[in-house]
């Protein structure tokens, strides 16, 4: 599965919690990017001066830490990816990764949310968040980028048939609820493809709610 939406629509969260229902492992690109700036590997010294910035880190490198960390064993049976790919380049790449370990996307979850609130939201959680990409010309650019590049990605998975859009507008158990129910519905994320006890928790989440 993957999870995308602009900055501020609450992906990271809504990631973070549809792992722990299903026990699938999440792979968010911006946490992973986040934690080798913080230990000062090269590839946080490579990335921090795009994310300061608000940039999209280039493709070749983003493409080739995907490719690193979907090759663990803790994603052989599934994962959802939150945070990419967020460019055409990065569809391509990512359909070649799945081509190659034999597997296929089954649902894209679309968060949406209004510019002026995603801004709100980000600047309200700025101080919180420690974020250095959490100031406001920063966080417009972000916007900018999402609408410039990543609609595209969007559009490509609502062409393939497989997304499915959900309002990011309301509290974190309200988003939530959406987003299971999104899932369930969606002949949940083609069951076919998935272990049974997987199907069984998409099931047995959703009817605890
Ligand atoms: P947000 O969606 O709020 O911007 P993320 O944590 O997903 O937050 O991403 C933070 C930053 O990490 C991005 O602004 C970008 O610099 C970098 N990043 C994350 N994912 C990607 C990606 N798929 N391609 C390029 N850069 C990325």
């Amino acid at each position: 599965m993957l999870i995308i939406g602009p900055p501020g629509s609450g992906k990271g969260t809504q990631a973070e919690l549809i792992s722990q229902r299903l026990g699938v492992v999440a792979v968010s690109t911006g946490d992973i990017f986040r934690a080798n700036v913080k230990c000062g590997t090269p590839l946080g010294l490579e990335a921090r001066k795009y994310i300061d910035a608000g940039d999209f880190v280039p493709d070749s490198v983003t493409n080739n830490m995907v490719q690193d960390r979907l090759s663990g064993s803790d994603v052989e049976s599934g994962f959802l990816l939150d945070g990419y790919p967020r460019t055409t380049a990065q569809i391509n790449h990512l359909d070649r990764i799945l081509a190659s370990k034999g597997q296929e996307l089954d649902v894209v979850l679309e968060l949406t949310a209004d510019r002026e609130e995603l801004v709100a939201r980000l600047l309200g959680r700025a101080r919180a968040s420690g974020r250095s990409d959490d100031t406001e010309d920063v966080i417009r650019h972000r916007l900018d980028l999402y609408h410039e590049q990543t609609e595209a990605v969007v559009s490509e998975y609502a062409e393939r048939g497989i997304l499915t859009s959900v309002d990011g507008l309301g509290t974190i158990d309200t988003v939530t609820d959406r987003l299971f129910q999104a899932i369930s519905t969606r002949d949940a994320i083609s069951y076919r493809h998935l272990p049974s006890y997987e199907a069984a928790a998409v099931y047995a989440a959703f009817s605890e709610r």
